[in-house]
């Protein structure tokens, strides 16, 4: 055989049988030990099985096994995203200042953006996510009612300084997120774009094998109306949502809209009244003290019967700080997250002793509306904004704070003694507590893993950036959007986290880094002749194979050890039964059935395996 055509076979051969990855070659160390700093099952499985490495908090290497998983995840993002005609592109990660500044986002984004500066001193950004760059993009090439509906959508690495990187992938400093924009001129467009990508994340999702459940979302600062999360059912999860026990209601808690009662006649009620209550500072003594000495007719006084206000400091974007005051029935808590959803860019931070101390008409533990809102102002200090929860709705009577200490008022009636300034949705939601949409339900929670979020964003970044195209009759309208993200990187411990055992992982064979994790044990040189030979046909036959062809002094039992971590689905042993009854194992990863399959049968076996 000439040299050249020699030398193309070979390459020819190496190009066919790359999907062998050979043990004895593959740049992977597994560890024995979980990593110090891993505390979701998911993380440390990662790391052990040589998929991922830290390289800074929140920032990760993909070694070759895991840059496998994450680019079939990536496929099948793009396929489906593909499938419904958007168009792939691929916008820079380092930005320029300019964009985000007409938008306001290069201040709003606030300590969660990477800013940087140029040798010249101007200022860039790295990109947390790509709105700004997809609106001018469309407004730069179109023009037209013509042009539109364009989907457009790219797979990039995103950069976010999150407060609290965790869980490895999981909220990452840097991580990989598929963003896809709609860009419509009438709202029923902008309905069809959103029910196309809402089939086309089901789809997605359903690919990806991971349990998970659509919710009603918030749309945060991006204004907006319709929003949807796909949540990944996780007890490891950071959100929480609730789901009705009788009707379809399902919610992200950040969501979850808290009917106010109708208003209620106050012509009955008597009159506000102010009692000594020594030493009550907490609800619990304040109910104690209340059932002793003002004890009720029809029942016993309760937590919900007070009206507790908490006070918080807003921390706005810019650096200013706001105080704020927020009334709720004293059984309840604020919820942190819920309030900060409704707030958000702001920051809420607990009010400290040095921010009390600027408002001397407020006695600690004592709070009442009547030093609280605009219309209370208090001549030695500004008035503190007094946003109540919906269930303080009108002609609700309340124990609160006199602003006296040792002091409550009782009797204390909503739109008769006190106005707030609005309402806000800040008290946390419970088990049992009653479903917003149906008469009967109550609801349930549960927590999961934002994996996806779709919603309508409206005509805000177009105004903030001038997007408008010619509608049929020559006018000038402003385009409208949607807003749909995937977040990549996060789907690989998300699918860990609902696939592995106590073994390792067990990844769906969908995503698996190969199809078939073969091993070769024992010293006998037919066996890995034979094991060589397999490896070669189910190559040939285009199924990916993790070779253990790791020589005899690696023992099986290590072997075995590293299969069951990597969790390819399906594990073959080559040993012992070659010899005795000429067969080899097949074992499934996830349900440890076995089989015994004759050697000339392997192939095919393993095929109609991995082709079902
Ligand atoms: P979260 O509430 O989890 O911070 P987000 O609301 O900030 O998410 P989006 O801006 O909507 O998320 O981003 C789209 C998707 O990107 C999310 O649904 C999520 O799957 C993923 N994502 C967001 N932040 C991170 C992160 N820090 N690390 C990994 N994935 C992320
Ligand atoms: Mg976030």
């Amino acid at each position: 055989m000439p040299d050249n055509l020699a030398r193309m076979t070979e390459s020819t051969g190496t190009a066919r049988s790359a999907r062998v990855l050979r043990m004895s070659q593959l740049f992977l160390r597994t560890l024995r030990d979980d990593p110090n700093d891993a505390e979701v099952p998911s993380h440390r499985l990662l790391v052990r099985a040589g998929y991922i490495r830290r390289a800074a908090p929140g920032i990760y290497t993909w070694l070759p096994l895991g840059l496998r998983v994450f680019r079939k995840v990536e496929s099948i993002i793009r396929e489906e995203m593909d499938a419904i005609g958007a168009q792939e592109l691929q916008f820079p990660a380092l930005l320029p200042r300019e964009p985000y500044e007409a938008t306001g986002r290069w201040t709003e984004y606030g300590d969660n953006l990477f800013r940087l500066q140029d040798r010249k001193g101007s200022d860039y950004l790295l990109g947390p996510t790509h709105e700004e760059m997809f609106t001018l993009a469309v407004k730069e090439l179109y023009s037209s009612y013509k042009d539109l509906p364009v989907w457009l959508y790219q797979i990039q690495t995103k950069y976010r300084d999150e407060a609290r990187p965790r869980a490895g992938l999981m909220r990452g400093r840097e991580f990989t997120m598929k963003d896809s924009y709609s860009f419509d001129t009438t709202d029923e467009g902008l309905d069809k774009s959103y029910t196309a990508h809402r089939a086309a994340y089901i789809r997605t999702f359903d690919r990806l094998g991971f349990d998970y459940v659509i919710v009603k979302a918030t749309s945060g600062a991006m204004g907006g109306s319709k929003s949807e999360e796909f949540l990944a059912r996780s007890t490891v999860g950071e959100d929480t949502f609730v789901q009705c026990t009788t009707c379809d209601y399902a919610a992200n808690v950040e969501a979850v809209a808290v009917p106010s009662p109708a208003a209620v006649s106050w012509d009955d009620f008597p009159a506000a009244h102010a009692e000594e209550t020594p030493d009550t500072p907490t609800i619990e003594s304040l109910v104690t003290h209340l059932n002793e000495s003002f004890p009720r007719d029809d029942r016993a006084w309760v937590a919900a019967d007070t009206l507790k206000n908490v006070l918080v400091v807003l921390k706005h974007p810019d650096g200013t700080r706001e105080p704020l005051a927020i009334g709720l029935p004293g059984d309840r808590e604020v919820d942190q997250k819920r309030l900060e959803g409704q707030l958000e860019p702001i920051e809420v931070e607990p009010m400290n002793d040095g921010d009390l101390a600027r408002h001397p008409g407020l006695v600690k533990g004592y709070i009442g509306p009547g030093a609280l809102g605009e219309a209370n102002k208090d001549p030695k200090s500004s008035a503190i904004r007094y946003l109540v929860d919906p269930r303080v709705s009108e002609g609700t009577r309340w124990v609160t704070g006199a602003d006296v200490s040792g002091q409550h008022v009782i009797d204390l009636v909503a739109g008769r003694d006190f106005a707030a300034d609005g309402t806000i949705e800040a008290a946390d939601v419970r088990d049992g507590d009653p479903c917003p949409q149906c008469a009967d339900g109550t609801l349930e929670a549960a927590r999961g893993i934002e994996m996806g979020h779709i919603f309508q964003l409206g005509r805000m970044y177009a105004e903030a950036l001038d997007l408008k195209v010619l509608d049929e009759n020559g006018k000038l309208v402003t385009v409208t959007m949607g807003s749909y993200g995937i977040g990549v990187s996060r789907a690989v411990p998300v699918i860990a986290e609902d696939n592995h055992d106590e073994l390792g992982l067990c990844w769906p064979r969908e995503i698996a880094p190969a199809d078939v994790h073969l091993v070769a044990t024992g010293k006998d040189p037919d066996v890995y002749a034979a094991a060589e030979r397999i490896a070669a046909d189910l190559a040939k036959a285009g199924i990916e194979v993790i070779f253990d062809d790791r020589p005899t002094k690696v023992s099986p039992g290590v072997k075995f050890k590293d299969a069951e971590l990597v969790g390819v689905p399906t594990i073959v042993v080559v040993g012992r039964g070659l010899a005795d009854d000429g067969t080899v194992e097949v074992k499934d990863r996830k349900s440890g059935e076995r089989a015994n399959v004759p050697l000339g049968e392997i192939v095919g076996h393993l095929t109609d395996l991995v082709r079902s």
